[in-house]
């Protein structure tokens, strides 16, 4: 009908959730190269909440996680991010995330973006009906990581064509993890994420070992 005919097309909207204990290049080229491929509109960063640990380890505070997450993303007008989850003060599943996406922007047709060693874990461990109602998934390369999808085959077969789409991005063989074990070792970091989360994470004294933060 003639309302239909006149509506604005679904604004796409790009769903990037991480830990980001430092956002690094890695994430912003996955987010950008997304964004290109498939004429996202805008790309939510979403900084997971505090009481999630990653297997046991400890993350730094949301707040400074969020930050970074801020500064690294400042200069890209179709980035932007949100504090959903790290205000939430529970355990946040990638459901939950998409779930407040969709109410937020609910007339957007949401992607989203992770990594092949992330989306694995998701397809594996979460409830599927409900996830591809919420969203389109694009998982994107990662050195390193083998997407394994062969018992997820079976389900796959159910699903629309485009439920789920393996992309290949340039790769960069930059992890949080490894930013973090270069800073407490004094080494740099320079170039593996944006200059402002390098001048953060040294003005924050993040990753270097309680005690040391002057002597670098
Ligand atoms: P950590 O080493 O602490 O696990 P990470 O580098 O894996 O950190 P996360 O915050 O865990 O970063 O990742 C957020 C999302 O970004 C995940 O979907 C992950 O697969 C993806 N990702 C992270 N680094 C890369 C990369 N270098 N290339 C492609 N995707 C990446
Ligand atoms: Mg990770």
């Amino acid at each position: 009908d003639l309302m239909h005919e006149t509506a604005r097309p679904r604004r796409k909207l790009g769903v990037m959730g991480g830990t980001f204990d430092p956002v690094h290049h890695g994430h912003l080229v996955a987010a950008s190269e997304v964004a290109h491929l498939f004429d996202l509109d805008e790309v939510i960063f979403v900084p997971t909440g505090q009481p999630w640990q990653k297997a046991g380890k400890q993350v730094s505070p949301a707040e400074d996680r969020y930050l970074m997450t801020v500064i690294a993303t400042a200069s890209n007008p179709r980035f932007s991010v949100s504090r959903a989850d790290i205000e939430r003060n529970k355990v946040t599943y990638t459901v939950d995330t998409l779930r407040e996406m969709q109410s937020a922007h609910p007339d957007a047709e949401l992607y989203f973006i992770t990594g092949a060693d992330a989306l694995a874990n998701i397809l594996t461990w979460q409830d599927w009906a409900e996830l591809f109602e919420l969203a389109k998934f694009v998982g994107v390369s990662r050195p390193g990581y083998e997407l394994n999808t062969d018992h997820l085959e079976e389900h796959l077969r159910d699903l629309p064509a485009d439920a789920v789409t393996m992309i290949e991005i340039p790769a960069l063989a930059i992890s949080s993890s490894e930013c973090r074990r270069r800073a407490a070792q004094g080494r740099p970091v320079w170039y593996l994420v944006p200059d402002g989360v390098v001048q953060y994470i040294s003005k924050r004294h993040l990753y270097v070992p309680a005690g040391t933060e002057g002597k670098a």
